[in-house]
């Protein structure tokens, strides 16, 4: 099965509004001369703030090549959740995908499987796509718990749902030693480890899930690795922090998993 490559650029906290509208104005305008068929699938995950913002870049532009995600969500639909954000909010403001389980929520904000996978349940409830983040620390690679963990990890985030949401979602396979260090995951190994994941998900539900569902590698991806990632078996694309700051890094990432 041919799966469509996604290149997410993850900004973490940067960028006010006018630099967000700035940089999405810049990406578009980087990929004007190619066909929209012949792009991966181009997401940009701004902060909350500047999602209104970026949204409005997008659709002033009108050339659909860049979609919006968000970089977190809570699962509750409303209530007294200070400081949080719904699913709904979320897709009101023009998001279509969710960052959820990314190492920093899980290091830095207490984000749990439990938590991912409520997440992962409110964002396929309301038609959005999660992009679902998994990876082992240094010192788990090191005691050789990797796979062990790692599907752990992918099979309680996707605990109760259906075959055809897991179908559509989208995991990401960050290596949390590789995240921020410069340090690239040997494009073999994270092939091996992406792999895994899709035994996992076949293992859970059936071969065409696994065939189906895209699994991104994250991890100090640049312009001059994206290409030999791309061109592993079981790498569907890139999720990208640093080099996603960048129109020209992100613009030649995304060129290079043409
Ligand atoms: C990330 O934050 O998801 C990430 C992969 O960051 P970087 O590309 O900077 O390592």
């Amino acid at each position: 099965m041919s799966r469509r490559p996604v290149i997410a650029g993850n900004w973490k906290m940067h960028n006010l509004q006018q630099d967000a509208v700035d940089l999405t104005n810049g990406v578009m305008q980087s990929l004007r001369e190619i066909d929209k068929a012949a792009l991966p699938e181009v997401i940009i995950a701004p902060t909350f703030t500047s999602l209104y913002a970026a949204n409005k870049a997008l659709k002033d532009c009108g050339c659909g090549k860049v979609r919006l995600a968000a970089q977190n969500c809570y699962y509750e639909e409303k209530g007294a959740f200070t400081g949080e954000c719904s699913v709904q909010m979320l897709k009101d403001t023009g998001c279509e995908y969710i960052i959820i389980g990314h190492s920093e929520r899980r290091q830095y904000f207490g984000e749990t499987d439990e938590m991912v996978n409520k997440k992962a349940k409110a964002i396929l409830a309301n038609g959005l796509v999660p992009i679902i983040c998994c990876g082992e620390s240094l010192e788990q690679r090191e005691a050789g718990v990797t796979d062990y963990h790692i599907a752990s990890q992918i099979t309680k985030a996707l605990r109760d749902l259906t075959a055809q949401e897991v179908a559509k979602s989208i995991i990401a396979y960050e290596p949390i030693w590789a995240i921020g260090t410069g340090k690239t995951c040997d494009s073999t190994e994270a092939n091996r480890v992406i792999a895994m994941i899709r035994n996992v998900v076949k293992s859970l539900y059936d071969a065409n899930t696994a065939d189906s569902i895209r699994i991104l590698y994250g991890g100090s991806v640049k312009p001059e690795t994206i290409k030999e990632q791309m061109a592993q078996s079981d790498i569907d694309g890139a999720l990208v922090g640093g080099a996603s700051l960048k129109v020209d890094s992100f613009s030649q990432i995304v060129k290079g998993a043409m």
